[in-house]
């Protein structure tokens, strides 16, 4: 488990990357699966590196042979060839390049989706530690940067050092002095290259780090309830602040970096014309000694161009992969953010569920040595409707959050139909629990299909029926495009009643056999509370409830009250009994419950039994 994403955000300071065996097996096993592929680009960049050395050769033969001879059929053949070999090596350029785009893009496509699914698998921890902007950082910036690098610089890499090799074999062949005097020039154009790397990197990976940072600063004021806090508070200056802050920060790193890779290319290309100057020096010499053709010289210096290019474009690439490694680095790192929640390797299906729950002893502290929830015991009996009050922060939320296995309990055990939630199925498991927020979150998307969610082969009149049951039905038939409405963030937008509807129909339509219902805490309107104790009914009816219990009606119909208070049970029965008790639920029922006593059904109308 990585430490980073359960400190709040803290920032692991910079540490450079080790060029590790490890790390380059890791990301070559990317590239196993796609190997036919990499074979026939490695082919086509040898070939073409091969065609490249022909063009110079026949410069020699035109300056040494045809020319000399006055042999102009040969002269119009060496041309000809001198067309044709670029001709060829572009055609084949074309089919690399494809190959090349469909490597990358088919790593990119494989990490993406990997990342994509193991994020997923994570616990609710990992969502409640790292900032969104941020995952969405390194799904989209640092996988997209990954492809700019395997499609560009892999295989140029790669066709560098075949250009390299075969140039060098053939100007040792064409004179061994010259061809050690531009051996021997070649560190020269080395040396530089470390050092500018290593700073290329680290404004790489700074680069990255601002780039999400400010994704996610964009992300956390640029949405509904951001823009509504940033107003209300008429923040809008300190955050344009802290924004232009970040930005400018990113600018200057990217000037930064642009500038070192020009001065850099700039360094590159002075030694460049610096090589030819020298062969033209000492091969022009052993011209005029007789040592060395005149077609020969110019050859060798039409190749040195073929060693050079490669040498400094080899020097670029070391920075690029540096950078790259760095991104790898980053995705790697989520990759390997363990999924503290995992599915037991013989874990079984429970086909069907009676919904019996119950907790055994059941202790969790979301930190090491903070205790949330202590040795809470209860069973909900199948069909029986549970109830959880007690004040804000006692451990309702959570113990909620522990049955569908959002976390998992420290110490005890929670058990399904007397199968411990840790033996089951994910799938399985969560296809027998229900869940309605007090927020409901709505996809941007229709009603009908933020509905279909809870059942993807709903048909159309499944789906009315739960509006109906849910008494949403009315409200449908006001929205402007019925169940075909827009809803969501962008969309109609629904009212707080409305929405706790739609959760409800949602769950009614998924038809679990047991529910967890968080009652909205904000109190309603009498003609509201009424709607959703009406929609409550068909929805508590034959399933295992267990609500967080804000609404008078809940506890007075509920089976059984469980009063937490700190992590620890302090009280258990029905109202009747608790209120007789005169314990931590009678002071609870006075000041929360007993003022909702105006303006309510009957208590009969809400029964989970009935
Ligand atoms: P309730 O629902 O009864 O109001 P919760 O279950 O939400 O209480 O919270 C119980 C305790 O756990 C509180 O002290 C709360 O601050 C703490 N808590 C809740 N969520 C987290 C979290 N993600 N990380 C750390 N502590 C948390």
């Amino acid at each position: 488990m990585h430490s980073m994403y359960y400190g709040g955000g803290r920032r692991r300071p910079q540490e450079p990357v080790r060029v590790s065996r490890e790390l380059l097996l890791r990301i070559l096993s990317y590239f196993r699966p796609h190997w036919v592929e990499v074979a026939a680009a490695m082919c086509t960049v040898g070939v073409m590196s091969a065609i490249g050395l022909v063009p110079p050769l026949m410069i020699r033969e035109l300056v040494d042979v045809a020319l000399p001879n006055k042999d102009l059929s040969l002269l119009v053949a060496l041309v000809v060839g001198m067309v044709a070999a670029p001709t060829l090596g572009g055609l084949l350029g074309v089919g690399q390049n494809y190959l090349n785009t469909r490597i990358s893009q088919e790593v990119m496509f494989d990490l993406r989706t990997h990342l994509y699914r193991h994020v997923q698998s994570l616990a609710l921890r990992f969502f409640t530690s790292v900032k969104t902007g941020e995952i969405m950082s390194r799904l989209n910036n640092d996988v997209s940067g990954i492809s700019r690098v395997l499609g560009d610089t892999l295989t140029q890499t790669v066709a560098q050092v075949f250009i390299l090799v075969t140039t060098l074999i053939l100007l040792f062949s064409l004179d061994w002095r010259l061809a050690l005097l531009s051996v021997v020039m070649a560190p020269v154009f080395l040396a530089p290259t470390r050092r500018v790397g290593r700073i290329r990197y680290d404004l790489q990976k700074a680069t990255q780090e601002r780039q999400a940072e400010l994704t996610s600063m964009m992300q956390e004021t640029l949405n509904i309830s951001g823009y509504v806090l940033m107003k209300s508070f008429g923040r809008e200056a300190y955050e344009a602040g802290r924004f232009t802050d970040k930005n400018r920060e990113l600018m200057d790193i990217q000037i930064r970096s642009s500038l070192l890779g020009r001065w850099f290319r700039m360094l590159l290309q002075v030694f460049e014309a610096l090589g030819p100057a020298l062969i033209y020096l000492f091969g022009g010499y052993l011209v005029v000694t007789g040592d060395m053709t005149l077609g020969g010289v110019i050859a060798f210096a039409a190749l040195l161009g073929r060693i050079y290019g490669p040498i400094s474009g080899l020097a670029n690439v070391q920075i690029e992969v540096m950078g790259s490694l760095a991104l790898f680095n980053r995705i790697f790192e989520y990759l390997d953010t363990e999924a503290e929640i995992k599915e037991a390797p013989d874990a079984r299906v429970l086909a069907t569920a009676l919904g019996r729950v119950a907790f055994r002893n059941v202790s969790f502290g979301y930190a090491s040595g903070i205790q949330v929830l202590d040795g809470v015991s209860f069973t909900a009996e199948p069909g029986e409707l549970v109830a959880l009050v007690g004040p804000s922060g006692a451990g309702k939320t959570t113990t909620t959050y522990l049955i569908p296995r959002f976390y998992d309990v420290t110490a005890g055990s929670i058990e399904i139909d007397d199968h411990d939630v840790r033996t089951l199925a994910m799938a399985s498991l969560h296809e027998h629990i229900g869940v309605v927020t007090q927020e409901t979150y709505l996809f941007n998307a229709t009603l009908k299909e933020n509905l279909r969610y809870a059942k993807l082969d709903a048909t159309d009149a499944e789906i009315e029926q739960a509006c109906r049951l849910a008494r949403l039905d009315d409200v449908v038939a006001q929205m402007p495009d019925g169940y075909d409405t827009l809803v969501g963030e962008r969309g109609y937008r629904l009212s707080g009643g409305e929405k706790q509807r739609v959760a409800i129909a949602r769950v009614l339509l998924k038809d679990p056999r047991i529910l967890i219902l968080d009652e909205a805490t904000s109190s309603l309107d009498s003609q509201t509370e009424a709607q959703i104790q009406e929609a409550l009914r068909p929805l508590l009816r034959g399933r295992t409830t267990l609500a967080i219990a804000h609404r008078l009606s809940t506890v007075l119909a509920a089976d059984k009250i469980l009063v937490l208070d700190r992590g620890r049970v302090v009280e258990v029965g029905t109202h009747a009994e608790l209120l007789a008790n005169h314990g931590l639920y009678a002071e609870l029922y006075e000041i929360q419950f007993k003022p909702q006593l105006s303006g309510m059904l009957p208590v009969a109308s809400l029964s989970a039994t009935a």
